[in-house]
């Protein structure tokens, strides 16, 4: 090859002195190419970790990386790396301008996999390129570790969370997210108040300040409240209305179930009728509803008093609110069903929180929509073999991070 078509390679590489290309072997059959680089003789190099320069290499070593294909060949960079030996810190590594220490791959080509890890799973991303997915997995941890941990979380008052199932059966992990910047910042294993814990502990090493969490919306359930008490103690908590209401669906559902025990002809194949909104229900699905609404059923009452819960959140004045959602109770109460009486309890045993949607008007919808993302991915993928890699894809998808090789 000519001289010229060395430069030509090292140009494209983004090489400069003192490393260059030396030569260039195409295999046609092998569809591979295969760069070497080789520094000048007599360059001197930096001690990686205090930078002091003018060192000659003192022994080297070859190295293979994996760079960007040219075309569909599988491109390959091979050099002799240098060791140098610093007065202070022994013989080390030098540092290249294409790769970082200890992997396999050209910054470029890592950048590569970065850019696609966003858009496939791994897997397909990994059989697209040719290589085994641990060792994308590998990079694509690195980038996201980084990314995670430089976050600065200061400024950080309003928080959601919300836990998503990692594996089918009982395995969860929990998503915290910062409300006002709508992206997720910590995300952990469990779903018990140790994960509270571990967020505040998280922010307190991340710039943030446990003391500035004002509000904090969750679920009702005693393992988030006992976590946010003793870790967050200035927030207020909010209950999510979507949380609120789903108990209250299935509520309606109950008395449903129940009740078409003695009324299978009206109630048969209306579930989801009862629990869709009705803007939602296509016009045959309205017809019907209409129909079954003039019947003297449990359910049209269970659902009737649904949509009159849903008003309270459409109150603008706080104070008449809590006094509409009081008189709510009571009609449930007086209506005699169970499962409405068990939900008024619940709301009675979390009112603060209920009521306080009125002051901080603050949801999980945010997290809602990137669970329904999160589980998207996870079937794309048709699950991920460790918890650390489906934390690793949740902060991808809803972190808002810049993970990935910083190329000069
Ligand atoms: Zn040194």
């Amino acid at each position: 090859m000519q001289a010229q078509d060395l430069l030509l390679f090292q140009a494209a590489l983004g090489l400069s002195a003192p490393w260059q290309v030396t030569s260039v072997e195409f295999d046609r059959d092998a569809r591979r190419l295969d760069l070497r680089v080789d520094f000048l003789k007599g360059a001197t190099f930096s001690c990686p970790e205090c930078g002091v320069s003018g060192l000659k290499a003192y022994d080297t070593s070859e190295k293979c990386w994996r760079h960007m294909d040219f075309w569909q060949h599988q491109t390959y960079l091979t050099a002799r790396v240098p060791r140098v030996r610093c007065a202070e810190h022994g013989v080390r590594q030098v540092a290249l301008p294409w790769a970082r220490p200890q992997s396999g791959f050209t910054l470029l080509f890592e950048a590569l996999i970065m850019a696609m890890v966003a858009e496939m799973p791994v897997a397909t991303l990994a059989a697209l390129v040719g290589e085994h997915d641990t060792r994308v997995w590998r990079v694509v941890h690195h980038y996201v570790d980084v990314a995670v941990d430089s976050q600065d979380l200061a400024g950080l008052e309003r928080v959601g969370v919300d836990e998503t199932s990692s594996r089918r059966g009982h395995d969860y992990v929990t998503v915290f997210a910062d409300l006002d910047q709508r992206r997720g910042v910590f995300v952990v294993e469990g779903k018990d108040h140790e994960t509270v814990q571990a967020f505040s502990l998280f922010l307190q090493t991340h710039g943030g300040d446990v003391g500035q969490v004002s509000e904090v919306c969750q679920d009702m359930s005693e393992a988030f409240l006992k976590g946010t008490r003793e870790n967050l103690p200035e927030a207020q908590i909010t209950f999510d209305r979507y949380h609120v209401r789903s108990h209250l669906s299935k509520a309606v559902d109950e008395v449903r179930r129940q009740e078409s025990k003695h009324h299978k002809d009206l109630l048969r194949n209306t579930r989801y009728m009862w629990l869709k909104r009705p803007a939602n229900l296509t016009d045959r699905q309205r017809d019907l509803l209409d129909e079954l609404l003039a019947q003297p059923l449990e359910t049209v009452r269970a659902y009737t008093l649904a949509q009159q819960f849903d008003s309270f959140y459409e109150i603008a004045d706080p104070d008449t609110a809590q006094e509409y959602l009081r008189r709510w109770i009571i009609e449930v109460d007086a209506s005699g069903l169970e499962p409405g009486k068990r939900f008024a309890r619940m709301l009675e045993d979390h009112w603060d929180g209920v009521i306080r949607w009125h002051h901080s008007q603050i949801s999980n919808g945010l997290l809602e929509g990137l669970n329904s993302l999160i589980q998207a991915a996870k079937r794309r993928a048709r699950g991920y073999r460790s918890n650390r890699n489906f934390i690793t894809m949740i902060y991808l998808i809803a972190g808002k991070l810049n993970a990935g090789p910083v190329i000069a």
